[in-house]
């Protein structure tokens, strides 16, 4: 559920005509709806009410904006953050150290000082080098790290194989059967606090199912380790939940998830955590677009729009379907390609579409572009930067700039020794 309708016959977000803020701010441009992301994490805590101990870290990476962070932040979230810059922007946002988790399968020293010297809550380690490696920098520096363990279950998640992270030859965690050592080596480090499990399997997950099998080895992981005489009081179960894409498809609910996790861990007794992304920012965002001109193809005519693979990566990178719906239908269907202007063929949103007929001039929008949109946008082709808006009801602010070429351009730099 979200609050992108048509009212009057033109798309709205909250109580905003998206046409205004796009004649307003240009396209194209994210639009995020407040209401809607308050409403997804309302509805994701409240799944989780069953839980005795639990804490949500909001996977930063599917939408950094900080807009959205200081939001989250207000409804509770703290942050689950891959690099330095996400961990300083969880914290420009507001979000109490305590409530960071620090993932990521490349943590460089800096970026592990960095989280020490900010004193956040867990390191999700993903090597026993990487656990060696952080121990030794903070007995050094005289502080204790609090660290997980992140374990690659071995369980197909069923998902995009791109976005796959927990089967044996992705990179990501240490192999299941040398987990209960490798935990009783970093656990006896001086500097090293290590606290429990970490496990996310993947992402866009349309069945509990793969998340039910890994929990249960996770759980049966936890009691060896408890056995070998080590102490586990959190177990982090990731995020990856996935969020329906085309109008109609039904994916698992919060509430469908929490009764699974409650029924799982049961007899776990430890602080569970939780790792959302997509479930959070998904719906909550669409990225308005018009129309430059429409050319014929072979089978179906090209719509070309101005919105590109360097605004909204999905499609090209994982052939991910994005519904685009214009913001003033006429009624009128058409069969479709829709493309971008960028010098790729994979510069593609749609082939063979039926879509609401637009011509040249129209505006639309692909909806579902919350998660994992603005955050992978780049300046390809000499392209600007996506700017996003943030709606509230009737009011609506810019909370990303555009970031035009011109700017880019004074960044770069012409050698003395090429200028003569
Ligand atoms: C990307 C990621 C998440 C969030 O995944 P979603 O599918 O967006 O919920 C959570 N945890 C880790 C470690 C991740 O890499």
């Amino acid at each position: 559920m979200d609050y992108f309708a048509y009212r009057d016959g033109v798309l709205h977000a909250e109580d905003v005509p998206l046409d205004q803020i796009a004649e307003e701010v240009g396209t194209p441009a994210y639009v995020y709806s407040r209401a809607t992301l308050v409403r997804h994490a309302r509805v994701f805590r409240e799944a989780l009410d069953v839980l005795p101990r639990r804490q949500i870290a909001f996977a930063v990476k599917s939408n950094p904006n900080l807009a959205v962070l200081k939001l989250l932040s207000s409804e509770g979230f703290g942050a689950d953050v891959v690099s330095g810059g996400e961990l300083e922007r969880a914290l420009a946002a507001g979000m109490s150290a305590e409530g960071i988790v620090f993932s990521g399968v490349g943590k460089t020293r800096a970026e592990m000082l960095r989280g020490l010297e900010a004193g956040i809550g867990q390191f999700n380690l993903e090597s026993e080098e990487e656990g060696v490696e952080l121990a030794a920098l903070a007995a050094g520096h005289g502080f204790t790290a609090r660290a997980a363990l992140r374990v690659n279950p071995d369980v197909d998640a069923g998902t995009h194989g791109k976005i796959s992270t927990g089967k044996a030859e992705n990179k990501f965690g240490v192999p299941y059967d040398l987990a209960a050592g490798i935990y009783a080596r970093l656990a006896a480090l001086p500097g090293m606090d290590m606290r429990g499990l970490a496990v996310h399997i993947g992402s866009q997950l349309a069945s509990l199912d793969p998340l039910e099998r890994a929990f249960l080895k996770m759980g049966e992981l936890m009691r060896a380790i408890r056995a070998q005489g080590d102490s586990v009081t959190h177990m982090d179960l990731g995020g990856g939940i996935g969020v329906p894409y085309k109008a109609g498809e039904v994916f698992p609910s919060p509430a469908e998830y929490g009764a699974m996790v409650a029924r799982v861990t049961a007899d776990w007794d430890v602080t569970l955590m939780f790792e959302p992304g997509r479930v959070i920012t998904g719906n909550s965002g669409v990225l308005i677009t018009r129309v430059i001109r429409v050319k014929p193809g072979v089978t179906s005519p090209f719509v070309i729009v101005d919105a590109a693979m360097n605004d909204l990566a999905r499609p090209a990178l994982y052939d991910a379907w994005h519904d685009f719906i214009a913001i003033r239908p006429s009624g009128e269907t058409i069969t479709a390609n829709i493309v971008g202007p960028i010098c790729e063929s994979s510069d593609t949103f749609a082939m063979g579409r039926a879509i609401d007929a637009v011509k040249p001039g129209d505006l639309a929008a692909f909806r579902t572009a919350g998660a994992y949109g603005a955050t992978m946008a780049n300046t390809y082709n000499s392209r600007p930067l996506v700017p996003e808006v943030m709606v509230d009801g009737d009011r609506w602010a810019i909370v990303a700039n555009r970031i035009d070429p011109a700017a880019i351009l004074a960044a770069e730099r012409v050698p003395d020794w090429l200028a003569e």
